[in-house]
């Protein structure tokens, strides 16, 4: 394929994403996909061609064939599960097209410097937004950070550094005593990565409506000093703030004293919540004592915009986890170093890189000039979440220099470059993670970011009072809305809510998705799409009543 041809096919796959999301405006295009199992094997060819067809016949099979069998995540009215964000125009997805095109790895320094280095430049700012405590920053000699693929690596790696911590000079049997806490409204992630490591035992504390679902310091130290007292290893508890079933707080302060006391890692889950910390009252609020954590994970995928999959871990000695992650025995071309030879680092295992400065052009350096025509077709509303605002081309200044004073100034990351291969588990550490954070930061800039949030909360202040306008619902208790989640009920039973859903769902009108708490099936309607306006979640809300009409009146024969 020449590359004339080529660049005339991606323009054509660009304009087919930008016909899709016009698609999935129109009011009648349904949100959760109808398919029934089995569906695409009913219409695919049962085995490849012989020959390579043309795209537009591939194309044609996802319109026809492939698109029908997605539920929509990026619709303005997809409220199930959390949102993740790809914001179409700018951001995450145009980084996607230079990430695949660049086709770059980086699991050593070495194998791409840029990759590296952006890597580490995106979390440092992005530790600045959520103003995270110096710990956890680049300057603090023993911290590092990282971006893993999903919210549940970046678990399965703090568990791991928890348990090279916990094992230090004791005999490997001892694994089998390790002990890790959580509560039952801790993400499955955690039970799934001490599967992975081998940690048998797994304490998941209760929680209760009257405590908003968070997690008791009190029981935790009870159950800690009940393991230690029979002989086992208490080791890791994770906390959360913004359970996925409610948003719960867990007290991370409190927590965190439990765990110094008792030398337990302590890892905040922020997976999804974690976004709102640029927020200044969010932080307070809810952010309070992270200085306490080991570690913190959030997921950029999530609620920063940056599409799957692209996590943050925060680790506040990573001595731990490059124990963890090293093996005995590193294959030989791991160990070529900044200048070609192991010998070339310095004893620290540091090298001279100079990471500030620029080093010759590239000859490439045309701009993104993004158009607003989906914002102006789209509504005006959106203002209040698009990026670089007050611009015409989407872009919030003129160059890395004015985003650099805009992420907080002259806090520079110290020149040692490090090996992502160390804190991640695979060896390739995903595909230029940094990159797509970087231009989701540059491009909304810390207030777009804000902007973006604080919307966010509107529209779910938004919902919560249409709920309790309306009589026949009920917000849940325990459960107040918090992080753009709204938790509602129907009054009566389980089943009634449940058929709610369905009818809902099934509707095409709204995508939402459902929790139990305190032993009762709930509604959630998690509200996050950068799409997303008043008028979708009102919409929404409208299809939810009429919904329920339908309920109530089959329930009344
Ligand atoms: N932690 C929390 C609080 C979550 O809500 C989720 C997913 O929604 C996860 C962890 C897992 O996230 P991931 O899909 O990135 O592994």
């Amino acid at each position: 394929l020449g590359l004339d041809s080529w660049r005339k096919l991606g323009q054509g796959v660009v304009d087919f994403v930008a016909d899709y999301y016009r698609y999935l405006h129109r009011t009648d295009t349904p949100v959760m996909s109808a398919a029934q199992p089995g569906f695409l094997r009913a219409v695919l060819p049962t085995a490849p061609p012989e020959r390579g067809e043309r795209l537009e016949a591939v194309l044609h099979d996802v319109r026809t064939h492939i698109i029908p069998g997605l539920s929509h995540w990026q619709s303005p009215r997809f409220f199930a599960y959390f949102p993740m964000n790809t914001r179409h125009v700018v951001a995450s997805m145009l980084a996607d097209i230079l990430v695949s095109g660049f086709g770059v790895l980086a699991f050593q320094w070495l194998s791409s410097p840029a990759c590296t280095e952006l890597e580490q430049i995106s979390l440092e700012w992005l530790a600045q937004l959520l103003d995270l405590p110096p710990c956890f920053r680049a300057a603090a000699p023993a911290a590092a950070a990282v971006l893993p693929g999903s919210a549940s690596e970046a678990v399965l790696v703090a568990l791991v550094a928890a348990r090279a911590r916990a094992l230090e000079g004791r005999p490997p049997e001892d694994a089998t005593r390790l002990v890790a806490y959580a509560t039952d409204q801790t993400h499955s992630c955690l039970a799934k990565a001490c599967l992975v490591t081998g940690v048998r035992h797994v304490r998941v504390l209760s929680t209760h409506a009257a405590r908003q679902f968070a997690m008791e310091a009190a029981a935790l130290e009870e159950a800690v000093r009940r393991d230690a007292a029979a002989g086992l290893l208490p080791c890791f508890v994770c906390a959360t703030v913004g359970t996925t079933s409610s948003c719960a707080v867990d007290p991370v302060g409190e927590v965190a004293q439990v765990a110094a006391r008792h030398g337990l890692w302590l890892n905040v889950d922020a997976a999804w919540a974690g976004a709102f910390a640029v927020l200044p009252d969010q932080r307070e609020l809810y952010f309070g004592g992270l200085e306490g954590a080991d570690s913190l994970d959030l997921n950029p995928h999530k609620g920063l915009l940056t599409g799957w999959e692209c996590s943050a871990l925060y680790v506040k000695d990573a001595r731990w986890v490059k124990k963890a992650l090293t093996p005995g025995v590193p294959e030989a071309y791991l160990q070529d170093k900044c200048g070609g030879t192991a010998t070339s680092r310095g004893t620290d295992g540091s090298c001279a890189a100079d990471s500030g400065g620029g080093g010759g052009g590239s000859g490439l350096a045309a701009g993104p000039a993004e158009g607003r025509e989906e914002q102006q077709e789209e509504g005006k509303e959106d203002a209040a979440a698009g990026p670089g605002a007050g611009s015409s081309d989407g872009t919030s200044g003129s160059g890395s220099g004015s985003t650099a004073a805009a992420a907080g100034g002259p806090a520079r990351l110290p020149a040692v470059p490090v090996d992502f291969k160390d804190l991640d588990v695979p060896l390739g550490h995903g595909r230029f993670r940094g990159l797509r954070l970087w231009f989701v930061l540059r491009l909304y800039g810390a207030e777009g970011l804000r902007r973006l949030m604080r919307h966010r909360l509107l529209l779910q202040d938004f919902l919560a009072d249409m709920v309790l306008e309306d009589p026949r619902f009920e917000l849940v208790l325990g459960a107040p809305p918090r992080f753009g989640l709204v938790c509602f009920r129907l009054r009566g039973s389980d089943a009634a809510n449940a058929a709610l859903l369905d009818s809902v769902n099934a509707s095409g009108a709204a995508f939402m998705s459902h929790t139990t708490l305190a032993g009762r099936y709930v509604v959630r309607c998690a509200i996050g799409g950068t799409w997303t306006q008043g008028r979708h979640v009102e919409a929404a809300w409208r299809a939810v009543q009429r919904c329920a009409t339908g309920v109530l009146q089959e329930a009344a024969g």
